[in-house]
């Protein structure tokens, strides 16, 4: 999950990670709220999950509580990079003498953490690398061993910091790092991490991913999810804790197992290629059990996707077998008419696998006239993508 420039910042402050006073708002009458209580010049911030809002226009200086004003009223409701700014943070503004750049992250090609760190800040630090590498300092990280005030103060030191700054630097960096691994994060950048005229160092900017894997250890993090932000299915799919993504497509997936999951995207996005290129519309792993609890909270979130033009459920029944699929599926059907949901999509159901036979029978018998039945998966994705074809 990535964290807004606020909610980054805040996380910094509870690390005692030097930041600047401020708040966020969502008026512009808030905003001018929170500018009230603050001294002197001040920054105006768009609060969005993009990168370059200075460059955008979404990072203003104000003089007076009048330009605080003028500044939250143009950049509340702007666009960046297809972003809409929902929030502004006002914050004291630092007086820069020099900009740098500081992060840690999980280097996932190498397998291991990683410190990025340049005397070049302000500009994204991809720039940096490509037109001065050697102002880029990159040193991995040892998980076990982690950063003490030691090799902080050698990354300080490989990196160019200023000798006067290293003091603060390295207690900065120490923090940092306490933040990264404390909170399970991913990332967390500072970019600028800045110099003042009188030699204060501070960060000005928090960029904070945290690692969803590690949510269970952090009550905390819940708080910080953007439902806003969210898919609306994907929202619905996380509540009944199933494994949903919604993909562009119209052929609706259901299946058992990650990878049965997986390949069977390929194989209706390759029979779709026969009927007008339509596409799988979503991944959703239902996993071994099957009950018709899980298959109708399945199908639900599915056929709710008003993009879905028929729906695939492709069972391998294994510990669970296809005869308490079969009657999961039927359950469903019927859950769902009678909670007065519209259920009007076609859908091809293949069961193979443990008690193949029985399950086959079960939906035969049932005569749902929404269900065909095909006992192959490419022969059932073939038909699936056929009748998405013509429903669209
Ligand atoms: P980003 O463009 O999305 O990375 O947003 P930043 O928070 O990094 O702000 C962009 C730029 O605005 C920074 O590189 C600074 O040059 C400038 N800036 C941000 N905060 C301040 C501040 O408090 N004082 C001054 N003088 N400039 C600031
Ligand atoms: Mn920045």
């Amino acid at each position: 999950m990535d964290l807004y420039e606020y909610q980054g910042r805040a996380l910094f402050s509870r690390h005692d990670v030097p930041v600047l006073n401020g708040g966020v708002a969502t008026t512009v009458d808030e905003a001018v709220g929170l500018a009230e209580k603050l001294s002197g010049q001040m920054v105006v911030k768009a609060q969005v999950k993009v990168g370059g809002r200075g460059k955008a226009g979404g990072v203003k200086l104000a003089d007076s509580l009048e330009e605080a004003r003028e500044h939250a009223t143009n950049i509340l409701g702007m666009d960046i990079k297809g972003h809409e700014v929902h929030k502004v943070m006002i914050t004291e503004a630092a007086d820069i003498d020099s900009e740098y750049y500081f992060s840690f992250l999980l280097d996932r090609a190498n397998r291991t953490f990683l410190c990025i760190a340049s005397t070049e800040g302000g500009v994204e630090i991809e720039q940096v690398a490509e037109e001065s590498p050697d102002k880029v300092l990159k040193l991995p990280i040892n998980a076990l061993t982690g950063v003490d005030e030691a090799l902080a103060g050698e990354i300080a030191d490989r990196a160019g910091f200023p000798a006067d700054l290293k003091d603060q630097l390295v207690d900065m960096i120490v923090k940092l790092w306490n933040a990264f691994v404390g909170e399970d994060a991913t990332l967390v950048e500072v970019n600028p991490l800045v110099r003042t005229p009188e030699g204060k160092a501070l960060a000005l900017d928090a960029k904070v991913s945290l690692d969803d894997n590690a949510a269970f250890r952090h009550e905390d993090h819940a708080q910080l999810a953007d439902s806003q932000a969210d898919d609306p299915l994907e929202q619905r799919a996380k509540e009944a804790d199933l494994n949903y993504v919604k993909l562009d497509g119209d052929v609706g997936i259901i299946g058992n197992g990650a990878g049965l999951v997986m390949s069977t995207l390929d194989v209706v996005a390759y029979a779709g290629e026969k009927y007008n290129n339509v596409k799988p519309a979503n991944f959703l792993d239902i996993g071994g059990g099957a009950s018709a609890d899980v298959m109708a909270a399945g199908l639900e979130v599915v056929l709710s996707d008003a993009d879905v033009k028929s729906v695939f459920v492709n069972v391998f029944g294994g510990i669970t077998a296809c005869d308490a699929v079969a009657n999961g599926i039927v359950g469903a059907l019927k859950m769902l008419s009678e909670r007065g949901e519209t259920v009007d999509k076609p859908l091809v159901v293949r069961l193979d696998g443990n008690n193949a036979e029985v399950g086959r029978k079960i939906l035969t018998d049932a005569n749902h006239p929404l269900v065909t039945q095909v006992d192959t998966m490419d022969g059932a994705a073939d038909k699936a993508a056929e009748l998405a074809a013509q429903g669209a």
